[in-house]
């Protein structure tokens, strides 16, 4: 029998092989394409293991409470935060992330640009589209995100790196194509202060087929760890 531990090593052998093979059929053999662990419901030992034996640099952060109480055993790793951030919760995680990919709101980049000036620092952020319109689901509407992105570029303490989806896990590819041309539209109108380096979309449902439509960053939670149990 496999222990905990030796399932993470073996997932993750599987995982980078997947998106190795989709890197090279979608003809992006030179590009670097990150692997992000994504934490949630998971204890830090396997967090752990997955930095020191499967070389997991990016962990992904749903949950500022949760996230409080594990960062202090977390091996040194690149943190993102991936969760919808309500505005009052982000003097709690601002000196500890290295990017916060889920920047859904105007009011949200206020609120991360002033803590970020507290702090001193310039706050890395991926803008979050809602690539399909879902009601339940945050950030900006495709239609809205150029206005958008030229507000945010105002801001002196916010840095935008490039987007984030979560995509509906049914007809995701439809959505995937659409995010790569939305991807490309920004990226050609070179914004001052935006940058387009990386495209954050994919999970364990459909990194691969993410990598095929140019993302860079998949963020992976029950292929490498396992099913979540909520406790
Ligand atoms: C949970 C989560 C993931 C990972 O989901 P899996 O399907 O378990 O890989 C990725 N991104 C976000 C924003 C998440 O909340």
């Amino acid at each position: 029998m496999s222990t905990q531990y030796e399932v993470v090593e073996e997932n993750y052998k599987r995982i980078l092989s997947n998106v190795n093979e989709a890197r090279i059929r979608s003809g992006r053999s030179d590009e670097h394409i990150e692997i992000m662990a994504v934490t949630k419901t998971v204890a830090p030992e396997i967090i752990n293991h997955a930095v020191s034996a499967c070389g997991i640099r990016t962990l992904g952060e749903n949950r500022v409470q949760e996230y409080l109480s594990k960062k202090d055993s977390y091996l040194p790793a690149s943190v993102h935060f991936i969760g919808q951030l309500q505005t009052n919760k982000v003097k709690y995680i601002i000196d500890s992330v290295d990017m916060i990919q889920s920047l859904d709101s105007i009011k949200l980049a206020a609120e991360i640009n002033k803590h970020a000036a507290r702090v001193g620092k310039v706050q890395d952020v991926l803008a979050e589209v809602n690539i399909a319109g879902e009601e339940a689901k945050g950030g900006f509407s495709p239609d809205e995100l150029t206005e958008n992105l030229y507000r945010i570029s105002e801001f002196p303490n916010i840095r935008v790196m490039g987007l984030m989806t979560v995509p509906p896990a049914a007809g995701s590819e439809k959505f995937l194509c659409r995010m790569q041309e939305l991807y490309i539209d920004i990226s050609d109108k070179k914004i001052d202060n935006i940058n387009m380096s990386f495209l954050s979309m994919g999970m364990s449902g459909d990194y691969e087929l993410a990598v095929k439509y140019g993302s860079n960053i998949v963020r992976i939670g029950s292929a490498l760890f396992g099913a979540r149990v909520y406790r």
